[in-house]
């Protein structure tokens, strides 16, 4: 098989910006912000508090994809235009998902960053036309993806111009039951060390379980992730999408705590 595009760039580790922040480097970056977008007053409210807390990146749904048609499918473009306009007001970079190829030239009008979702890792033609952009990307983990057909999907967008691609691992499908998905930080450990690409965790869609999001926090920079995206809320329990994993500006606070000690470690 031909030499993994990743798997190249002189021995250095790829470093993605996005704006100011830097994926790769030193400091970890921590994304956060609600599942879905719900209104311009709820998304500045959380913006403002998280901009407190030192989180790097703001995220934030438009495009839905849920598993039932019935459920909230999401704002489409007037949450676009929510989410820029508090990341403007806020000064924060944005990270959003894109579901269909058609949507991609729209959104760069809005986002700093593109996300590709577990459900579309396998979509090529998406990742195709994401690799002719030279927006920074954030690749999901596909919930039955191997590290392997991961890596693959990361190539389709690089082998097309575009090496800003960061890697998220959001938790497999596994025959365990009592979690949402099975956190794969083993795929952390491995893309360490076989790949020069950055990669982050999801422990929200991870775990499914906010309790258990702080530990699996910790876990996972400790596995040697370059940063975190975790979904969060001013009110978790009135989320309109993922509620149960949705944490608190408190619990994300103590998060963000941890990560700074760990830091100085890792
Ligand atoms: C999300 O980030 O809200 C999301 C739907 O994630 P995933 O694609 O990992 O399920
Ligand atoms: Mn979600």
């Amino acid at each position: 098989m031909k030499k993994l595009l990743i798997d190249q760039n002189n021995g250095e580790l790829i470093k993605v910006k996005v704006k100011d922040v830097v994926f790769g480097g030193k400091e970890k970056v921590i994304i956060s912000g609600p599942c879905s977008i719900e209104s311009y007053d709820i998304m500045m409210r959380i913006g403002k508090e998280l901009k407190d807390l030192g989180v790097h990146m703001l995220r934030g749904g438009a495009f839905k994809p849920r598993t039932s048609p019935y459920d909230f499918q999401g704002l489409k473009e007037e949450g676009l235009k929510i989410i820029k306009s508090v990341s403007e007001e806020i000064n924060i970079p944005i990270v959003t998902e894109v579901m269909d190829a058609r949507d991609i030239d729209n959104a760069l009008n809005y986002t700093d960053m593109i996300q590709v979702g577990s459900r579309n890792m396998y979509n090529y033609t998406l990742l195709k036309e994401l690799g002719r952009t030279n927006s920074p990307i954030l690749l999901k983990r596909g919930l039955s993806a191997t590290i392997s057909e991961w890596i693959c999907a990361a190539e389709y967008i690089m082998i097309e111009g575009n090496t800003n691609v960061v890697l998220c691992e959001r938790g497999i499908r596994t025959f365990e039951s009592y979690t949402r998905n099975t956190l794969d930080l083993n795929s952390v450990a491995v893309i360490k060390q076989k790949y020069r690409i950055p990669v982050i965790v999801d422990p929200s869609h991870g775990t499914g379980i906010r309790e258990l999001v702080p530990s699996m926090s910790l876990a996972s920079i400790t596995a040697g992730a370059d940063g975190l995206i975790i979904e969060s809320h001013i009110s978790p329990d009135n989320a309109v999408s993922d509620a149960r994993q949705t944490v608190s500006m408190k619990s994300l606070e103590n998060i963000i705590e941890g990560v700074k000690k760990l830091e100085q470690v890792f």
